[in-house]
């Protein structure tokens, strides 16, 4: 396994367990949560890391400044 591939299982973990939350400060979190509850198509003022595609502030914070369609290929992509 080489350092990329742990570096990929380690996100995924912080992921899964929700540990993600937990290294970020409370002020960090009050900002996430904004966006936490946000619809996945609002705020459209992103752009996917991935192939550029517009996403919304909901996306950025929590699919990882990902599209729905590459975050999701990326966790499948994960899970094999
Ligand atoms: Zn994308």
């Amino acid at each position: 396994m080489d350092e990329e591939e742990n570096l990929k299982d380690d996100e995924d973990e912080l992921w899964e367990d929700g540990a993600f939350i937990e290294t970020l400060g409370p002020k960090d979190i009050q900002e996430k949560m904004k966006t936490f509850h946000k619809k996945h198509d609002e705020d459209m003022n992103y752009n996917c890391k991935k192939c550029n595609k517009q996403i919304s502030a909901h996306n950025k914070d929590w699919h990882n400044s990902m599209c729905d369609d590459c975050f999701n290929n990326q966790h499948f992509e994960d899970n094999v």
